[in-house]
């Protein structure tokens, strides 16, 4: 046989863990089919691997691409690091399903998320329509989706403070279901962001226990990960007992001084936990900031009803007295990032406006300087009214120390938290946390090569196969015959991250190719848009 590729003279790290082997790798059309020291076979292209390790393509196991495949197909940000499928549908937060009666309003919110230029159609109102969407043209990765609580919830009542009505919670139900039906490998939750925030514990295991009926699993970013970090894992484990579902902790941190050091405390919990028969795993990415949107420093009670309503209440001086005793004060159950953290720690990554662009990169403190405001209250009332709400902001909450001992855990798989960019062209705006550019490779450079956190091949196999096993695509993350033809090759003493807070456009080194689905998509360190990703549907 004639194979389409063959990858001569590699290290084979096969994604389970094991040690390294000397071996080929033949691939046909979207396969491996053969795999070991194969001799006189043919093939249309010879990769020669010669000094570099061939592994499996990465899954992301916490991705946030779903908002952006259906604008930004080449997904290039994540296959220059190696990634070949992504989960995402992270944090409760996804594009559908959507009440029909809100489809317009809906459209219109999400455009104003875009980049310039840039609009998107919203033709779906279902997890399947939505789907098929996707699949109508090619992917830059694969792409598996849960579907989000808040979403779900925003269907089912829309994005009020208050617990649902019997009524509500079975139209929630309802859509979980279809979404499950579809293909959503699980329900993500984020209760840290509105609609998620409002959800009591009883209303997310309803939920769980759905997806679990169908195979899924429960992806939940924590009430808290910060002061209340050890309560909410507490919650996480008790929804995985009560609904009898999977439960993944997504990038799971210590997310503030007093709590540093915690980590040794959730992870005693997830063994015990594990001990008890709860399955229970977690993903984390190599930083020590996290990233979300500017309006989550805004109380919970504030964003009741929606956006609209939020800007509503910051325009008027009394709320914003409220809200600014509440983020000195802190409410209890809160992730009170800026009070928690203080506004040096608040970094602004990205700004819609000309106007105010050159805030970008700068932490709260100074903008309210460079404002002439009074302080970073008002700076940031007024950054969020004049932007609508859409500023990105970087967290410096962090510490090595958790980063590390979450690391070395067996039960820690590696997720980047990001959507797909680019270096150049409409979606390289802003100053995106480097987790975009650089997760995987600042892993195997920084962490194993440099600090020996991890073995080699322990590492690749949270990228790979941990991940696969964990959301059930079983037909890739392992260099196998029969396995999808997604594999990366890697030089093993040059990987590294070059993305940094300050100038995160830069792509990784060391990884000269990237197979998806048989195809070759990074040639000699080069990306190729042959869009050769698929939607994968959990069956
Ligand atoms: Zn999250």
């Amino acid at each position: 046989m004639v194979y389409d590729i063959l990858i001569k003279n590699g290290k084979i790290v096969e994604g389970n863990g094991n040690p390294w082997y000397w071996g080929d790798v033949a691939v046909k059309e979207d396969k491996i089919v053969s795999v070991g020291l194969l001799k006189g076979v043919e093939a249309e292209e010879i990769i020669d691997a010669k000094g570099l390790v061939v592994v499996p393509g990465f899954i992301d196991a916490h991705s946030h691409s779903d908002s952006r495949t259906l604008v930004y197909r080449e997904m290039e940000s994540t296959i220059m690091q190696g990634i070949t499928t992504v989960v995402a549908g992270q944090c409760g937060s996804t594009i559908a399903p959507i009440d029909p009666t809100t489809r317009e309003q809906y459209e219109k919110k999400l455009n104003t998320g875009l980049p310039e230029g840039i609009t998107l159609k919203v033709t779906w109102t279902t997890f399947d329509e939505y789907l098929k969407e996707e699949e109508k043209a090619g992917l830059g990765a694969n792409v598996a989706h849960l579907v989000g609580h808040g979403a779900i919830r925003t269907a089912g009542m829309g994005q009020d403070a208050r617990a649902p009505t019997a009524k509500e919670l079975e139209k929630m139900k309802e859509l979980t279901k279809e979404a499950m039906k579809a293909g959503a490998y699980g329900i993500s939750s984020g209760l840290i962001y509105p609609p998620g925030i409002f959800a009591k514990t009883k209303e997310l295991i309803e939920l769980a226990k759905v997806a679990a009926e169908y195979g899924g699993i429960y992806d939940t970013h924590l009430r808290g990960e910060g002061c209340t970090l050890v309560k909410s894992v507490k919650e996480a484990i008790t929804i995985g007992e009560k609904a009898n579902v999977p439960v993944q902790i997504s990038h799971h941190k210590a997310a503030c001084k007093a709590v540093w050091g915690k980590s040794k405390t959730t992870l005693r919990l997830i063994e015990k936990a594990r001990e008890k028969g709860i399955d229970i795993t977690v993903d984390q990415y190599p930083y020590e900031a996290g990233a979300t949107g500017l309006i989550n420093l805004i109380p919970p009670w504030a964003h009741d009803g929606g956006r609209d309503k939020l800007l509503e209440r910051l325009a008027d001086t009394k709320q914003r007295e409220k809200m600014r005793k509440d983020i000195k004060e802190g409410i209890s159950g809160w992730e009170n990032f800026a009070g928690e953290l203080g506004w040096e720690n608040v970094m602004v990554s990205s700004i819609k406006s000309d106007k105010n662009k050159k805030y970008e990169g700068k932490t709260m403190d100074v903008i309210a300087e460079e404002m002439k405001e009074k302080d970073a209250f008002d700076a940031l009332w007024k950054l969020l009214l004049e932007e609508e709400g859409t500023p990105g902001m970087i967290i410096f909450c962090m510490e090595e120390g958790d980063i590390k001992r979450i690391m070395a855990s067996p039960y820690q798989m590696v997720g980047t938290d990001s959507s797909s960019v680019c270096i150049r062209g409409p979606f390289s705006h802003g100053k995106p946390h480097p987790r975009h550019f650089g997760t995987y490779p600042r892993v195997l450079g920084k962490y194993v090569r440099e600090e020996n956190v991890l073995r080699f091949e322990e590492a690749i196999r949270k990228m790979t196969s941990f991940p696969a096993q964990r959301f059930g695509i079983l037909d890739r993350g392992i260099i196998r015959p029969g396995m999808f033809a997604d594999i990366v090759i890697i030089d093993q003493d040059k990987i590294m991250d070059k993305a940094t807070f300050e100038n995160p456009h830069q792509y990784p080194e060391g990884i000269p190719y990237v197979i998806v689905n048989g195809k070759i998509t990074v040639d000699k360190g080069k990306y190729i848009k042959v869009l050769a990703g698929k939607t994968l549907r959990k069956r």
